[in-house]
């Protein structure tokens, strides 16, 4: 029994695996059964159903995810959104309001600005870097403030320690979606975070075979948001819980290369003539450098950039590259490239994407595990 182990490694194998083994069998079995027996159960919410993400499969990741980052709890989900929106849900009522990291992934940003708001819920965005500009859109109604690790597309870090101090000294609830960092890269609990989101779909599962989620960190939030998603009906199925269990088994594996990879590739297109810029906060040109530096693991798969040539350039090389597949999404085995103004990002208004600062012709990256010498002679012939 290797539960309590403190090597990431170790626990993505062994910890919340059953106890005793179900049947003796090594890989906890799928378990396809809507309702299970009645045990005596006092309440709703101990029922077991699958609605109530409380059969063996569910409980097992439960265990595992909390062990990943150090938490107390944790909860699978539907999807990313669900663990997102159930969160906000849970956590926020008509009259309240939060502050929000700037630059969101796109379906964050817009349930915050166009939904949360037809639930009486109001919002402000703050630079994540420029702490000191945050207590003059603190209100009296402010309950929390919601950022991302590394936000998508040019790998913006925010000030992770300054969310921390700023929230304990006014407190709010604190939110960070930890999607791009998994927990190989960064354990938000460790540094003081109520609740970390996750996108499952990418490195936890790391797959590109399910959409699913997770909410992990202080064990009453936890349960309060576990209460909300009964309800919501946000649940993850047993099948999909299964093939989250499994991928989860090689996280550490797939992203240490992919972090490895990523900076190498990152370290070469930077040194490219036909490249104007890279954002990799592994690279001592990106702005949260330091930050990266003190805080994180490593850097994860993800990085953009641009070419020399705009967006005529941009679609040449896509065209050109063999390996990568043009897709959106992130965090699997197979790299992907996509250029975030058509795909993630297309949402926006050219001048919010200008003011964000993703031009049209930025391409972003998610490398996968292929070897970083064959990723980088593609590049080379797609950007000769
Ligand atoms: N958070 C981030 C950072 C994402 O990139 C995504 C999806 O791309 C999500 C959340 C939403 O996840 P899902 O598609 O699993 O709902």
């Amino acid at each position: 029994m290797a539960g309590n182990s403190e090597h990431l490694e170790t626990k993505l194998i062994h910890a919340g695996e059953p106890d005793p083994r179900i049947g003796g069998a090594v890989s906890i079995p799928i378990f396809q059964s809507a309702m299970f027996e009645y045990g005596g159960e006092a309440s709703y919410h101990e029922i077991k159903y699958i609605r109530l993400n409380n059969t063996p499969n569910h409980t097992a990741l439960h265990r595992k995810l909390a062990s990943l980052e150090n938490a107390e709890a944790a909860l699978v989900t539907s999807s990313g959104m669900a663990a997102i929106s159930t969160a906000l849900l849970t956590l926020l009522q008509s009259g309240d309001h939060f502050l929000a990291q700037s630059c969101l992934y796109g379906g964050t940003y817009d349930l915050v600005t166009r939904d949360l708001g037809l639930y009486g819920i109001s919002f402000d965005f703050i630079d994540g870097a420029d702490p000191g500009s945050w207590t003059a859109q603190l209100k009296p109604n402010t309950k929390a403030i919601y950022v991302e690790t590394m936000a998508n597309p040019l790998m913006d870090v925010p000030d992770l320690k300054g969310v921390i101090e700023f929230a304990r000294r006014h407190g709010l609830v604190t939110l960070v979606d930890n999607t791009f960092a998994s927990p190989v890269n960064f354990r938000p609990a460790e540094w003081g975070f109520d609740l970390s989101l996750h996108s499952c779909t990418k490195y936890l599962n790391g797959h590109s075979d399910i959409v699913a989620g997770a909410v992990i960190g202080k064990a009453d939030l936890v349960e309060r948001i576990t209460h909300k998603l009964n309800l919501l009906g946000g649940t993850l199925d047993p099948h999909a819980c299964f093939l989250l269990h499994r991928g989860i088994k090689t996280l550490a594996l797939r992203v240490r290369h992919q972090n490895d990879c990523a900076l190498a590739l990152a370290t070469f297109l930077a040194e490219h003539p036909a490249v104007r810029m890279v954002n990799y906060p592994g690279l001592e040109s990106h702005p949260a450098h330091a930050i990266a530096q003190t805080m994180f693991d490593g850097c994860s798969g993800m990085l953009s950039f641009e070419l020399h040539g705009g967006v005529a350039a941009a679609e040449r090389f896509m065209s050109n590259v063999q390996l990568p597949i043009v897709a959106p999404s992130l965090g699997g085995i197979e790299t992907l490239v996509t250029r975030p103004a058509t795909t993630s990002h297309s949402g926006l208004t050219p001048e919010e994407r200008q003011r964000a600062g993703i031009s049209e012709e930025l391409i972003r990256v998610s490398v996968g595990i292929e070897h970083p010498q064959d990723l980088i002679a593609d590049f080379t012939q797609a950007l000769a």
